[in-house]
């Protein structure tokens, strides 16, 4: 029996209306049981004071098997299996101690997200509740090949993802483009055909699985809407008319700006491969301006950092949310939304807000977000189900 919690908040961002103010939230089984103005702690709690209290953030898009190394993927390359799966779990930690209580692992080899998932579900393993994609479908030779399942025709992708729905994806990621990791992928140019990813969308969702598509260059993009996709990531090279595929479609756009932003930010001296930092340095020339188009042109974006990539941590969310904030122009409330209710909405799960009876996922930090989104950087405190999984060190 998990202890019940009192929260006294200064302001609380629940997500169901206008910020609250001064109030208690109380906890019990692992759930919201009361938001209100209780006077008195019940017998047994434990009562914590909290300027501000927002619902746990959820990660659209993040890779557990890669730990932000400089050259995550020839690390990866090279590591036993063993490594790989201790390296993720100990992601998966960092991930929820961070505040982000709910992660979409758009790519792992091995089963290694899946079974992440599982122990994490058996209360085996400390980390966020996981969504996980299996191994991404690529193109033979494609970008992701590293790690992916490669696949050529309708028919093979149709069957792959049947494969990867056997083995527990929850979730399917076709590779429309090339990518800024893999050596030789091209990001600008489209990867599986239109028809390729017509067959994959519509065999993910037969089985009533969503299907995200890793896009940056145009046509791929636009290829892969026309497909049918849930979710564009990246989307970086986007131009007017994949904007308004986006608009008509409804579908999400995951903006990963970190995963460029940390690789130019740490530059040419931080041992990344020379062909990892000209990459994302020209995509992020253009980057900006067209993400911030599509986003005044009312897309609806899921907030997702790629966390895993060089220099792009799981513990890093945070960054990705002020770069949304100072690239995009989004204001706080609408960071704090794409991260919560619209990741909640893409991922499909019942997260994101803090009504009465919904899941207690939540991160108590020291100052309202209203007045400064620094304080995502460094929770006093992570809830997750009801139980404290992580206290700051004072
Ligand atoms: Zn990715």
């Amino acid at each position: 029996m998990v202890q019940p919690l009192m929260i006294r908040f200064g302001t609380l961002h629940d997500q169901l209306g206008p910020p609250k103010r001064d109030g208690m939230l109380t906890i019990a089984d692992g759930r919201v049981a009361d938001v209100g103005h209780a006077l008195d702690p019940p017998d047994g709690a434990l009562l914590i004071d909290a300027a501000c209290v927002v619902p746990g953030l959820i990660n659209a898009h993040g890779h557990l098997e890669l730990d932000a190394a400089a050259d995550a993927v020839g690390q990866l390359a090279r590591a036993t299996l063993t490594q790989r799966a201790i390296r993720a779990a100990e992601q998966a930690r960092r991930t929820v101690c961070s505040g982000v209580t709910a992660l979409r692992d758009l790519g792992a080899g091995n089963r290694i997200a899946i079974e992440i998932r599982d122990l994490i579900g058996q209360g085996n393993l400390l980390g966020p509740t996981v969504v996980p994609a299996g191994r991404l479908i690529c193109m033979t030779g494609g970008h992701g090949a590293f790690a992916g399942h490669e696949a050529d025709g309708p028919d093979q992708v149709r069957s792959a993802v049947r494969m990867e729905r056997r083995d527990g994806a929850e979730v399917i990621k076709f590779i429309a483009t090339g990518g800024v990791l893999t050596p030789g992928a091209v990001p600008g140019s489209q990867e599986l055909s239109e028809e390729e990813l017509r067959a994959g969308v519509d065999e993910a969702h037969r089985h009533g699985m969503r299907a995200a598509a890793h896009a940056i260059g145009t046509e791929g993009i636009k290829a892969a809407l026309r497909a049918g996709v849930d979710s564009i990531e990246h989307g970086h090279l986007i131009d007017e008319e994949g904007i308004e595929l986006l608009v008509d479609r409804e579908a999400y756009l995951v903006p990963t700006l970190a995963a460029i932003r940390c690789i130019v930010d740490a530059g040419a001296e931080a041992g990344l491969p020379g062909y990892v930092l000209e990459k994302a340095t020209e995509i992020a020339r253009q980057a900006e301006a067209n993400l911030r188009r599509a986003y005044q042109a009312g897309v609806r974006i899921a907030a997702g950092s790629d966390a895993g990539t060089p220099f792009n941590p799981h513990d890093g969310f945070a960054y990705e949310l002020e770069l949304m904030h100072t690239m995009l122009g989004m204001s706080p409330q609408e960071v704090l939304r794409a991260a919560t209710v619209t990741s909640a909405s893409l991922l499909g799960i019942s997260r994101g807000t803090l009504a009465a009876g919904e899941v207690a996922d939540l991160v108590v930090l020291d100052q309202d977000i209203d007045d400064d989104l620094q304080a995502l950087h460094d929770p006093r405190m992570v809830i997750k189900a009801g139980e404290i999984v992580h206290t700051r060190v004072a």
